[in-house]
C-alpha cells in the first residue's frame, strides 16, 4: 500500500480490513502486506483517498 500525505491517521482503514493488517500510530501507518487479500476495502473507506495499492 501506499499511503500518500493526506492521511491523517484517523483508523478508518484499520477499522474496516477483514484481517486486521493495517496498524495505526501516531504519524504513520504499518501495513502487513503480507497477509492482505486484495479487497481494497481500506482504499475505498478512506475519506481524504489517502490510499492506494502499489502495482
Ligand atoms: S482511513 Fe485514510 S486518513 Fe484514515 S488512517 Fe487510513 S489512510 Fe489515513
Ligand atoms: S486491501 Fe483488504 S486485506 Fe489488504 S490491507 Fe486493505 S482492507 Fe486489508
Amino acid at each position: 500500500m501506499i499511503v500518500n500525505e493526506w492521511c491523517m491517521y484517523c483508523g478508518e482503514c484499520a477499522g474496516v480490513c477483514p484481517r486486521c493488517l493495517i496498524e495505526v500510530r501516531e504519524t504513520s501507518l504499518i501495513f502487513n502486506e503480507e497477509g492482505c487479500k486484495d479487497c481494497r476495502i481500506c482504499v475505498q473507506v478512506c475519506p481524504v483517498n489517502a490510499l492506494a495499492k502499489e502495482e
